[in-house]
């Protein structure tokens, strides 16, 4: 009967296991926010009037840079600016 318990709960564990693996795929499969801005976050350039914008999505919101370089700026303090691309696309709404 021991056997069967500690069987029983490998199964639980792996079922939880593969529940979170499937939610993880889901987020990842799931369409990103599209960002509401039509200007570089860390540059305040219009997007598209030198080069292609460069894309790239953050925790499922599409962020929209002028320039790669423009990322690794982003990423050193990605939770203000997503605070920026907000109030910036609340403007926009008014
Ligand atoms: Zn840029």
């Amino acid at each position: 009967m021991k056997m069967f318990k500690l069987a029983l709960g490998l199964a639980v564990a792996a079922a939880l296991i593969a529940t979170v693996t499937v939610r993880a795929d889901d987020t990842k499969a799931a369409k990103p926010i599209p960002y509401p801005l039509k200007t570089c976050p860390i540059s305040g350039d219009k997007l598209g009037s030198m080069d292609k914008p460069y894309v790239f999505v953050y925790e499922g919101q599409e962020i929209k840079f002028c320039c790669p370089d423009c990322k690794k700026d982003f990423l050193k303090d990605p939770k203000k600016y997503l605070k920026q691309i907000k109030e910036e696309a609340a403007k926009l709404k008014k």
